[in-house]
């Protein structure tokens, strides 16, 4: 067994003496065979590791940091499990991410509540829970909820969603902290500091931060730092109107090596920054350092995950490109089609074999934006052949559709030579559950 050493796999990442991708101990073709393809695989190692090294990069320079996992990345029963015993809160985007991290037991008052348009009922779902924080990102929200709070003869503590209008430099259709954005309350526009005072005027309503989220994923720190600057001065500003900024949030976003050229910046140099930079403009502001948190998604799960295809039909068209259909795509992975997201791709069973040119590996969806990588180099393939995408544990299953009625794909989870089932494939039966006649 030799190791990967690789920057888009999971840590645990080997190739056996036969050439086979193996992750987390477990050879991924004897997964690819017992639990069928496409199927998502995560490495339990990876998991804890990001965790632990969010957690202390961020509590070793400033001690009083929560850090939150983003649960839109990827989250069910097992994860919520796993998350949570590593000492991290979460924040969840709907009721739905509610229900499960309140089924899961996770404790409810590390839980934080977003969403440009929270309904009544999941903001009625969230009082009665017992709620951490919810972070209120409109005029609407701000009545609403200090109505809801008053009727149940609660106090609410929430955050404000703020814009600061800096550009992450990412894909416009994942960029949310400019002046042209759905999210939050703009600094530019005045509506902002408008909040801020209805906020504090709201009796059913403790306000006690502000919280900011750019875009993602972000491969640079300094949008961190030049927002970081833009909405402290902004909260210093509206000391004057009773603010007192106890907790303060930079959002998530970090990126990850999707490609094996990427180069994020690791962890720790985003931790300097956001932490140099609160510390250094609460001090010359001369205010107090407030509660940080933090609220990585992506980077947390997903490095930890491998999705798996079984090669199906392959069409030469010659001199043009040659098409690898697999018996996935865009319904569990849509960020291809999406925003043109690149993956690199491996043929789990030939890893040592050498590469014969590139072809496309293309979904069996019926759309012809149903191509998952764009010429890939890769060694000859054949049907039955598994090909591995890395990079694949946040932001696929979550974002995965019943298109074509495919029945979503499970989710194992690998550790130490033993796999366990997260989460079942869809049956034909699931995909009629909900119909009448
Ligand atoms: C999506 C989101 C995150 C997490 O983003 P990642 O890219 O997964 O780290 C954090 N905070 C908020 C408010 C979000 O909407």
């Amino acid at each position: 067994m030799k190791p990967l050493n690789s920057k888009v796999f999971p840590m645990t990442s080997a190739i056996d003496e036969k050439g086979q991708l193996v992750v987390g101990g477990c050879n991924v073709m004897k997964l690819a065979n017992e639990y069928g393809t496409p199927l998502y695989v995560l490495d339990h190692e990876t998991i804890v590791a990001k965790c632990q090294e969010y957690r202390y990069e961020f509590e070793s320079r400033y001690q009083n940091t929560k850090v939150l996992y983003a649960s839109k990345a990827v989250i069910n029963l097992g994860l919520a499990d796993l998350i949570d015993s590593q000492g991290l809160g979460f924040d969840v985007v709907s009721g739905g991410e509610l229900a499960v991290l309140k089924a899961a037991g996770v404790p409810m008052e590390t839980v934080y509540f977003h969403g440009n348009n929270k309904s009544y009922e999941e903001l009625n779902d969230a009082l009665d829970v017992s709620i951490g924080r919810i972070v209120v990102d409109s005029f609407h929200e701000i009545e609403l909820l200090n109505q809801l709070a008053g009727e149940k003869g609660l106090v609410q503590d929430i955050l404000l969603r703020v814009s600061p209008s800096i550009d992450p430099h990412t894909h416009v259709y994942t960029t949310t902290g400019v002046l042209d954005s759905k999210f939050g309350f703009s600094l530019e526009t005045g509506h902002a500091k408008l909040a801020v005072q209805q906020c504090l005027k709201a009796s059913n309503l403790r306000l006690l931060g502000l919280h900011f989220h750019l875009g993602s994923p972000i491969f640079e720190t300094e949008p961190y730092a030049k927002a970081i600057e833009v909405v402290l001065e902004f909260a210093s500003e509206m000391r004057e109107y009773g603010l007192e900024l106890k907790e303060f949030s930079p959002g998530g976003g970090f990126a990850i090596a999707y490609l094996d050229h990427d180069n994020p910046p690791p962890v720790k140099d985003f931790a300097d920054v956001i932490v140099g930079a609160v510390k250094e403009r609460c001090g010359a502001l001369n205010m107090e350092l407030p509660e940080l948190t933090v609220e990585p998604g992506r980077s947390i799960v997903g490095p930890a995950g491998v999705a798996l295809y079984t090669v199906g039909a392959i069409k030469e068209i010659p001199g043009v490109r040659s098409y690898v259909s697999v018996d996935g795509g865009m319904g569990d992975n849509i960020r291809p089609a999406l925003y043109q997201a690149q993956y690199e791709v491996v043929a789990a069973n030939k890893m040592f074999e050498k590469n014969v040119g590139p072809v496309t590996i293309a979904g069996k969806f019926c759309e012809s934006g149903d191509i998952l990588v764009r010429d890939a180099e890769m060694p000859s393939l054949e049907q039955g052949d598994v090909i591995a995408i890395p990079a694949s544990g946040a932001y696929c299953p979550s974002m995965a559709s019943n298109y074509n009625l495919a029945p979503r794909p499970p989710i194992v989870i690998v550790d130490n030579g033993s796999a366990r089932i997260l989460r079942r494939r869809e049956t034909y039966e699931d995909l009629m559950a909900l119909d009448s006649r």
